[in-house]
Parts: structure tokens; sequence; C-alpha cells
């Protein structure tokens, strides 16, 4: 089995069997966002303490890329703070922009799967989606909790 092929089997296996799918309730951050060039939404919430991610689902529809990105996405910040968060992104975009490989990347685990999208420029916005989402539920997060000036 080659490593695409590993990869590949990775990706369809979240595609067929997402984790952390859902909507939580009272959610302290939440995102929708669409990709209108594929077709896919991901509407993201997230439960927040002790500047954490206590708790993450998504909801959406899409092709495989973009589900299969989210399910990978929220099983991997799930439980981290909202620092470790960010730099999951960064590391994340940085796979995407060709910059690192995703065996240099072992932070970001199943998600490193994903590296080969970046050879299709279309289906990048596709795998970025939900890391948009998680980036705009953990701006609004920051936001709040920053004290008052
Ligand atoms: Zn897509």
């Amino acid at each position: 089995m080659s490593l695409d092929d590993l990869y590949q089997e990775v990706i369809l296996d979240h595609f067929r069997k997402p984790r952390c799918q859902g909507c939580l309730s009272a959610p302290d951050a939440a995102a929708t966002l669409f990709n209108p060039l594929c077709g896919d939404q991901i509407n993201l919430t997230v439960k927040s303490a002790d500047n954490s991610i206590q708790a993450i689902a998504f909801a959406g529809h899409g092709c495989s890329i973009s589900q299969a990105s989210a399910s990978m996405m929220a099983h991997l910040c799930q439980g981290k703070t909202l620092d470790e968060g960010r730099a999951l992104i960064a590391s994340f975009k940085q796979m995407m922009r060709g910059e690192k490989q995703g065996d240099d990347l072992p932070e970001l685990g199943d998600a490193a799967a994903l590296q080969g999208v970046r050879r299709f420029s279309a289906r990048v916005k596709c795998a970025m989606l939900c890391w948009e989402a998680l980036e705009k539920c953990i701006t609004s997060l920051a936001v709040e909790k920053s004290p008052e000036k």
C-alpha cells in the first residue's frame, strides 16, 4: 500500500465514520461557513472554559474532503487550549501552502493525510473550510474572554 493509498483510507474512514458530528446545545462559539466553489457547508459549535476547547462538534454536508477534514479537525482539537488550537490552524495552513510536509507536522495527527489535497488547488478550500470556522470560533472566544478596557 502506497502512502497515497494509506492517506486515502484515512480520509475515507473519517468521511464514512465522522468523529464529533452534531450540534452542541448552548455553544460558547459557533460559525457556519460555505464554500460556494464546491457546495460544502460546515457548521461548527464549540463549548469553551478556561481558555480551552472543552467540546466541539460539526454538522454539514459537502464533498468527502470537506467533511473528512472537519471530522479530523474536531477530533484533534477537542480538549486543546485556544492557543494550541491556533497553532494547529497555523500548521495546517503551512501544510496546505506547501511550506511543510504533513510528515513534519506530527501534531496534525490524521489531518496530515490531507496534504495531497494541495496538489488540487480547487480542493484546498474544501479542506480549509472547517479550520477557518475554528479560527472564527477561537477569535470570538478570545474577544469575549479579554478583560474590559
Ligand atoms: Zn468540497
